[in-house]
């Protein structure tokens, strides 16, 4: 699984919440991919909880 922040995040911080070992938040979320693994699940939570829909999951 890879997990990009496309443009448009609002820096609500709901991803960062949710996963803050993948998600840092700060003038905009930005995604490591090296912390997905075994937290994939928190990924599509945090993509479908984000409210401008802009965290891209590609399995
Ligand atoms: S949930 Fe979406 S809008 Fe909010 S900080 Fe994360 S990526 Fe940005």
């Amino acid at each position: 699984m890879h997990v990009k922040i496309i443009e448009g995040c609002i820096a609500c911080g709901v991803c960062e919440s949710i996963s803050p070992e993948v998600f840092t938040v700060l003038d905009t979320s930005v995604a490591d991919n090296a912390q997905v693994p075994g937290r994939e699940d928190e990924c599509r939570e945090a993509a479908d909880a984000c409210p401008v829909n802009v965290i891209k999951i590609e399995e």
